[in-house]
């Protein structure tokens, strides 16, 4: 795979005495080379060597920086390419101008995690480590671009902080219980401990809720057709598709393949699976159409069943009914261009709180509103679209439902009046639980950070 050559500041801005401006591709060297002078080019050192010299901007001769910079060649790099470290000092001004400079002479600014995607594409990281930026690579719509986006960015762990803060700040008002028993502030303290907990287990709650949408913007949500063969399943497909994939024909049942079929519903991925999967024959038709559907329900986040306008219901269609409880359904009554023969109003009565469309795939009609109840079902106020945050990892997920728990515990403690240090126990949990989502390191002293951070002085 043949790559440009990208640079970015890879230390955050505006931090510490010391930034790192990294460089990576086949003219790394090069371009660096250009603005540099010390006792030796660049193209001539060993590779992991560390030079020491100044920048000089080519254009005017003016000496812009003091600098050390590392050369690392390809392949034993992060990216597996050639890559130069530029060191310089850290105001925001001399980092900018050294990156401008390198913009200048070849490199191209890199986008955020672009670093890890050639780490990855050149096979240099691993699955786990790569995660969040497989997700750019594998998103299937703007939306899950954006979430993977965001995480690449960092929102994941600014809301973890937050999170951590309040759990801290629940910690001090412990502290200040403890340290002044005499003072009558129990109930008070309670009811902060009580507010800030619950908090805390909301928000968490909320990412483990979108931990089920993240997955399905980046797997597609899995769709199953359903319904007796012959109601015009294949040719819903074909509509939403606009493809001819599915095979569609006047012989009851005789789609022959699993059809499997990406189609991108306003932002929201369908994996859609056809449900005729075998040759059916005449006998055992009706059996293969209820029998089939239970099969495509096991593994389906959503069903849309479809029912034929044109015939009065048949008892395959009340065992499909039976067969869809507790799943997510838009009942679709299909064939709407042909006379009316089946009962509206017992259909309504067997799905009160679902979604029922209309449609005629042969005219077209009603795929609009199919599309439209779709994108409903998934966003209904649940996701605020232009703020995802999208908890992907097993790992974070198993975290952050114990510390569910923990937080949970704490508040049945408070509840319970149990003594505050139990209490206290099972928040410090929680903190330490949220802590491992970042990967921040859990030895800091606790007490430490507390009064680091709060004015308890009375
Ligand atoms: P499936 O077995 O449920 O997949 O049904 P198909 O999509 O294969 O359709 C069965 C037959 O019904 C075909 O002849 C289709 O052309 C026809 N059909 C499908 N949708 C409609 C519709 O909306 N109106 C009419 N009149 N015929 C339809
Ligand atoms: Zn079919």
């Amino acid at each position: 795979m043949e790559f440009d050559t990208i640079a970015a500041v890879a230390t955050p801005m505006g931090e510490g005495g010391i930034a790192v401006i990294r460089v990576s591709g086949p003219d790394a060297i090069e371009v660096v080379d250009k603005i540099y002078r010390g006792k030796r080019k660049l193209s001539t050192v060993e590779s992991h060597t560390i030079h020491y010299g100044h920048l000089y901007d080519p254009q005017t001769g003016e000496r812009v920086e003091e600098v050390l910079v590392s050369v690392m060649r390809a392949p034993r790099t992060f990216t597996r390419e050639d890559v130069v470290e530029v060191n310089c000092h850290g105001g925001i001004v001399s980092v900018e101008r050294v990156l401008e400079l390198i913009l200048d002479n070849g490199a191209r600014l890199a986008e955020p995690g672009e670093f890890t995607k050639r780490a990855f594409l050149n096979g240099r990281i691993d699955l786990s480590q790569a995660e969040a930026v497989i997700d750019l690579i594998r998103a299937k719509t703007d939306k899950a671009m954006k979430v993977a986006l965001n995480q690449v960015e960092g929102k994941l762990s600014r809301l973890i902080r937050k999170l951590r803060q309040n759990l801290i700040e629940a910690m001090a008002h412990i502290e200040v219980t403890l340290d002044y028993p005499e003072h009558d502030v129990e109930e008070v303290t309670q009811n902060f401990l009580r507010e800030k907990c619950t908090e805390v287990k909301e928000e968490i709650g909320r990412l483990l809720q979108t931990a089920r949408q993240g997955k399905i913007l980046r797997e597609g949500l899995s769709t199953a057709i359903i319904g007796r063969p012959n109601v015009g399943k294949s040719s819903l497909l074909n509509s939403l598709v606009q493809e001819e994939k599915a095979i569609v024909t006047d012989v009851a049942g005789t789609t022959r393949d699993v059809i499997e079929e990406y189609v991108n519903v306003r932002g929201v991925p369908l994996r859609l699976i056809d449900t005729a999967g075998i040759r059916e024959t005449e006998d055992i038709v009706e059996k293969i159409g209820v029998e089939k559907s239970r099969q495509l329900l096991q593994e389906a986040d959503l069903v849309l069943l479809v029912l034929n306008y044109n015939e009065p219901l048949t008892p395959d269609d009340y065992a499909i009914f039976d067969a869809t409880k507790g799943f997510q359904v838009i009942v679709i009554v299909n064939k709407v261009d042909l006379p009316q023969r089946i009962d509206l109003d017992e259909v309504r009565r067997h799905f009160p709180n679902r979604p029922l469309i209309l449609t005629s795939a042969r005219e077209e009609t009603g795929i609009d509103q199919l599309e439209r109840a779709i994108a409903d079902l998934f966003f209904s106020g649940r996701v605020q679209q232009d703020d995802l945050t999208y908890v992907s990892n097993a790992r974070h997920i198993q975290l952050l439902r114990q510390a569910e728990r923990a937080v949970d515990d704490a508040i049945s403690g408070i509840d319970n009046l149990m003594p505050i240090d139990m209490v206290q126990i099972d928040i410090k949990k929680a903190w330490e639980l949220l802590g491992e989502v970042i990967g921040e390191s859990v030895g800091e002293d606790l007490i430490d950070q507390i009064f680091s951070q709060f004015c308890l002085g009375k």
